[in-house]
């Protein structure tokens, strides 16, 4: 038996019910023979808690001070989980990011991890105990300040101590059964995925999935570190990320499985859509837009340019950006307005964004077409578009965001015959 790493999700750990629940399924691994090092968001809504507070005292926390906040969350979690054990009889220690050995650089709010040294883990579980790791935080090489790594960070605190300890598994506990074909909270008819490709599961987080997160599944892939996302209030079967299509059950070891055509449909209401309005269709002009944006630390998504206007030779470049950037790059387009040269800017955060991914899609030829059949059916304008290998996706008014997603769901044969996904906590918040 080797060792597993768990990661539990703040929905999890919501109450001391939910801390004693998820105590007794660790002990249970403990009793199955495996080394267990366990990874713990903060208790359901206490980071947006605590970030309220810090914006009730300052409007711009300093980013040291920030961190430092945050990570008392997942203190608090991490020191009642392991009193919940030991009182269960079992031998547990908590241990801070930092004392885990979770060294990052020094982006303060989003932190990388750029090493782990788990040495007190390992001597922690030599000597028979099971060991508890505060999720989402690390200490920075250089200045030694705490540091967090962004929004849902436990869950790559858990993959970077998986690959750091050579573990069997990671899995990850949260408050769905695991991956499904489409959110459960807006499609009632998703269906669980067994297993999925972790590409297929990269550009599911890429494009809206909020299950797992991008970075934590790029760490995976890179290590080779096969992902069980699994419900703590179930006990059933999860969704396997790896490379290998298969599955390992306890009863049956492990069982091939097949590669579906299409994985999933995501979607994503959180960007915006900024377009720059006459722009002199001359070269060099998408060379200083994108790097005006890039200059203002933004990261954009899609791009379309449309064709000019041959009458006054101008033209409209569109882009799509985290709406939480849109100030920040409209003020950055305005103040280089003469050195660019456009009329004007507009901006919509009324969008959002529906992705149909599966590796499948490079061989079948017909998928595109369907896809844009199922959004017209259900009435759904088309505004933007964008592809990969594995990936195709639109923009649509917001509005219409769950209805397209349903729609493009049935219209692929991704309906499941029960109403069988459950979203079992959590406030969605
Ligand atoms: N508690 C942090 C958050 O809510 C980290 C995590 O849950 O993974 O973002
Ligand atoms: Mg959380």
């Amino acid at each position: 038996m080797g060792l597993v790493v768990q990661k539990y999700g703040g929905s999890s750990v919501a109450d001391a019910e939910g801390i004693k629940r998820v105590a007794k399924r660790i002990v249970e691994a403990k009793k199955n023979g495996h080394q267990v090092v366990v990874v713990v968001s903060a208790m359901g809504d206490t980071t947006d808690e605590l970030i309220d507070l810090a914006e009730q005292v300052s409007p711009m926390p300093s980013g040291r001070e920030f961190d430092m906040l945050l990570t008392a969350g997942e203190r608090i979690s991490m020191a009642l989980l392991a009193m919940a054990i030991k009182n269960l009889g079992h031998s547990a220690q908590s241990f801070t990011g930092s004392q885990a050995g979770v060294i990052t650089d020094s982006v303060h709010n989003k932190a990388r991890i750029i090493d782990v040294t788990p040495g007190r883990i390992r001597t922690a579980l030599d000597e028979g105990n099971i060991a508890i790791v505060a999720g989402f935080q690390g200490v920075s090489q250089d200045k030694k300040d705490i540091t967090t790594l962004g929004r849902g960070g436990s869950d790559t605190t858990a993959v970077a101590l998986a690959a750091a300890l050579d573990a069997e598994v990671c899995e990850i506990y949260t408050d769905v059964d695991g991956v499904f074909t489409a959110d459960p909270r807006v499609v009632k008819k998703a269906q669980k995925i067994d297993w999925i490709a972790f590409e297929d599961m990269l550009e599911l987080a890429a494009s809206g999935s909020k299950v797992l997160l991008h970075r934590c599944v790029e760490y995976a892939r890179r290590y080779n570190i096969p992902i069980h996302v699994r419900s703590s209030f179930s006990g059933l079967q999860g969704t396997w990320v790896s490379s290998e299509p298969l599955v390992k059950t306890q009863q049956q070891g492990e069982k091939p499985v097949e590669q579906a055509i299409i994985s999933g449909v995501a979607h994503d209401t959180s960007e915006a859509k900024v377009t720059v309005v006459g722009v002199p269709d001359k070269p060099g002009e998408a060379a200083v837009i994108f790097r005006t944006i890039a200059d203002a630390e933004i990261n954009i998504d899609m791009i379309v340019q449309n064709v000019s206007a041959a009458s006054t030779g101008l033209t409209d470049i569109s882009f799509t950006l985290p709406k939480a950037e849109g100030r920040k790059a409209i003020d950055a387009l305005e103040k280089n307005k003469a050195g660019i040269g456009f009329d004007s800017l507009r901006y919509d955060d009324q969008i959002g964004k529906i992705s149909l991914v599966g590796a499948g899609m490079k061989t079948n030829p017909g998928v595109t077409a369907d896809f844009f059949k199922a959004l017209s059916d259900a009435g759904v304008n088309i505004e933007l578009i964008s592809t990969s290998e594995i990936r195709i996706s639109v923009v649509t008014r917001a509005d219409d965001v769950n209805e397209a997603v349903r729609a493009v769901h049935t219209a692929f044969g991704l309906d499941s015959d029960s109403d069988e996904a459950v979203v079992y906590g959590g406030t969605g918040r």
